[in-house]
């Protein structure tokens, strides 16, 4: 075929300036091959013919069709980069890396030329960039340096089934967008059926269909509940082991830390069968993995052994790894969830719905029939499982969204054209979260304060954090507090057989009881953490806010971090406890912390992650009477008085004295809007 032959010129011309092309030419090929069995390849024409035809294309095919590593190099072959680049966004940041890489393999250049990703305080791209794969809250960073997206020739938002905040943001922007700008091209893909509802959205554009391969999956359940998924997961891992015919399996779990427990329980067991059993390699993926151990996954199982993969929802439709043929889906994963009343976001372990256990099951036929085993009742799955899980947009805390939507000069946002609108109450919350950290004035517009947190990539209460260090002079430490807080909690490592250390370690940083975000800053040694940190550097260059450091006055460091979070204040109780301030609740601190044996009597944290209980994770001491200073349209004296306690140093007294100017004035106007 023609259009196959071009694609072949294409990528040898590619290839030539490259250093790869030292590569054993074979290799390249061998790749060529492969591509040229993936379900979607027979498709290539007629898709390019459909792309060329209709402005918007609804594209849906199974996981594992070639979607995502495809569709962006038959578009670079058939001459779609010429005109701008192709970008492709990604729900999940390791997704956005895996397949670049992939794809710069296949098309044999280095990651980083012709093939790039963008996620987070990561880009790796260059001026040679054509195919950007990023994740989709990247896109919407870049839209508010280049509103029309005009360096784009095509934008596809891949995975549009897992509707993120994101991606349904994107999805009001990038039409409107099409409206004005003729020559843009949207693909909307998607590994599941609703592609009607993608469709209705964008003014009925025409659906593509990519027939799968599937082979038959037997599904298997257990006869009771299990009391123990995890160690129902393990055991059925060693059971098929033994049991059962050549073929991988891929084991579904909640998050980093089941994964780790699982890993370690398994190589115990293992080793107790010695050399009776043959050799199980355990491959662990999961967002935080360290990018050199995620390749692992993806290397062919040696002959005679058998791969096991641990794995988050990420497998369940944004990775694909050949070879699977066993899936053991406990039916669970982690979910946020948001309270609009408290504004409080929890990530819970929360049943999964019946289309994500079907998803699961599917991984498992890809190359051949296969065998799900679902770890809870055929039940449980009928009358239990919600048939979808709520869009994210649904459940979420909106502050940071709504700031960008403001700064992208989007002020009706009731009347934003969002696939699914948010509750009206929690997009209120976010309202009114962005006027008590200033970024909105009282009519809901952006303020000079905001338009300088819309510059970080960060939740707005850090972004504000960053802001007000200019204030008291400390932007420098800031923003190391900043960059350590968004690299997350894997900086003080736990290795599991070396926890004692670890916890001496850390304890290190936390002499004078200086609280949780001084400790961060002091260990600020980790490259991310740094690279994070050039690049907080440089944007507050770009918002005018001069480096300035004062290491020993720790005062202002943490009054500049309560000018982001002190929506996030509270106070002791008298059982060790605390009651948060504003909407009152019994929280504990973590044990992790450095303050979980001092119990200051006023706090503010970073986040609260339900465990056995009710956390804050990430602590600071604070004076109460700097809540009214740097709050006062927060915080009246009688929120912040302290039985017993001495009173209020003179001046500090006037904010109660004046009304306070709360969000209720912005709750009415919205209301209004509303009805
Ligand atoms: P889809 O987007 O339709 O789910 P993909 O384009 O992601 O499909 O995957 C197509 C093929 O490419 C799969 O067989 C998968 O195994 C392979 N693949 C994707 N990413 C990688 C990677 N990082 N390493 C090796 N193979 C990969
Ligand atoms: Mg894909």
């Amino acid at each position: 075929k023609a259009s196959v032959m071009d694609g072949d010129k294409f990528d040898n011309e590619m290839s030539t300036d490259s250093p790869e092309t030292t590569k054993a030419k074979s290799e390249l090929e061998k790749l060529q091959e492969d591509r040229k069995t993936l379900p979607i390849y027979p498709y290539r024409d007629d898709l390019l013919k459909a792309v060329e035809e209709y402005q918007v294309l609804v594209i849906v095919g199974e996981t594992g069709s070639g979607k995502t590593t495809q569709i962006p190099q038959y578009l670079h072959e058939a001459g779609y980069t010429k005109r701008g680049k192709v970008g492709c966004t990604q729900p999940r940041r390791v997704a956005a890396m895996s397949v670049a890489a992939r794809v710069s393999q296949e098309m044999g250049v280095k990651l980083g030329h012709e093939v790039g990703y963008s996620i987070r305080f990561e880009d790796c791209t260059s001026e040679k960039t054509v195919l950007k794969y990023m994740t989709d809250g990247m896109l919407l960073r870049e839209l508010l340096g280049e509103p029309d997206l005009a360096s784009y020739s095509v934008i596809m938002v891949d995975e549009a089934h897992e509707r993120t905040v994101s991606t349904d943001i994107l999805f009001g922007l990038v039409k409107d967008i099409a409206r004005f700008r003729k020559d843009i091209k949207l693909l909307i893909s998607s590994a599941t059926l609703d592609a009607e509802k993608f469709s209705d959205f964008f003014d009925s554009a025409p659906i593509f269909k990519i027939p799968g391969r599937r082979y038959p999956v037997e599904i298997h359940y257990t006869k009771a509940p299990e009391a123990d998924y995890l160690d129902a997961a393990i055991v059925t891992v060693l059971q098929i082991h033994v049991t059962q015919s050549p073929g991988d399996i891929l084991v579904f779990l909640t998050g980093q830390e089941e994964i780790e427990t699982a890993e370690e329980i398994l190589k115990h067991r293992v080793r107790g069968f010695g050399t009776k059993i043959a050799e199980l390699i355990i491959c662990p993926i999961y967002a935080n993995l360290p990018t050199e151990l995620q390749a692992k996954i993806f290397e062919p199982t040696p002959i005679g052994a058998r791969k096991v993969v641990l794995a988050t929802n990420i497998a369940e439709t944004s990775l694909t790894i050949d070879g699977i043929k066993y899936v053991i889906d406990p039916g669970f994963c982690k979910m946020k969830s948001y309270n609009p009343r408290t504004g409080m976001e929890s990530l819970l372990v929360t049943p999964i719905s019946k289309a994500s256990a079907n998803q699961r099951a599917g991984r498992s036929g890809r190359t051949g029939p296969g065998k799900c085993f679902r770890l809870y009742t055929a039940y449980n799955y009928y009358t239990e499982l919600d048939d979808n899980t709520p869009p994210e947009i649904q459940r979420t805390n909106l502050a940071s969204v709504v700031l960008s939507l403001k700064s992208l000069g989007i002020h009706d946002l009731l009347n934003f054209d969002f696939m699914d609108p948010p509750p009206a109450e929690a997009l209120l919350k976010a309202l009114e979260l962005l006027f008590a950290l200033s970024a909105l004035n009282k009519l809901g517009e952006l303020t000079k304060v905001g338009r300088r947190m819309a510059e970080f990539p960060l939740d707005p209460m850090l972004s504000k954090m960053i802001v007000a260090s200019d204030k008291y002079k400390c932007s420098d430490e800031v923003i190391s507090i900043a960059a350590m807080l968004s690299v997350g909690n894997s900086i003080f490592y736990r290795p599991k057989d070396k926890q004692v250390h670890a916890d001496n370690a850390r304890m290190n940083f936390h002499t004078g009881n200086v609280g949780d975000h001084i400790a961060l800053m002091k260990v600020r040694s980790m490259k991310r953490a740094r690279d994070i940190r050039d690049q907080l550097e440089g944007l507050l260059e770009r918002v005018e806010i001069e480096l300035t450091s004062c290491p020993n006055d720790l005062e202002a460091i943490k009054k500049a971090i309560t000018s982001g979070f002190f929506p996030h204040s509270a106070r002791l109780q008298k059982n060790g406890s605390y009651r948060t301030v504003k909407h009152p609740q019994t929280v504990y601190i973590h044990p992790s912390s450095g303050l979980a044996q001092v119990l200051p009597r006023w706090v503010v944290y970073h986040e609260l992650v339900l465990t056995t209980k009710e956390y804050m994770r990430q602590v600071t001491e604070l004076k109460p009477e700097w809540l009214v200073e740097i709050a006062p349209h927060y915080y009246q004296m009688k929120d912040v008085e302290d039985a017993g306690s001495k009173k209020m140093p003179k001046g500090q007294g006037r904010a109660a004295e004046q009304p306070p100017v709360s969000g209720i004035n912005l709750t009415t106007v919205s209301v209004k809007h509303l009805a």
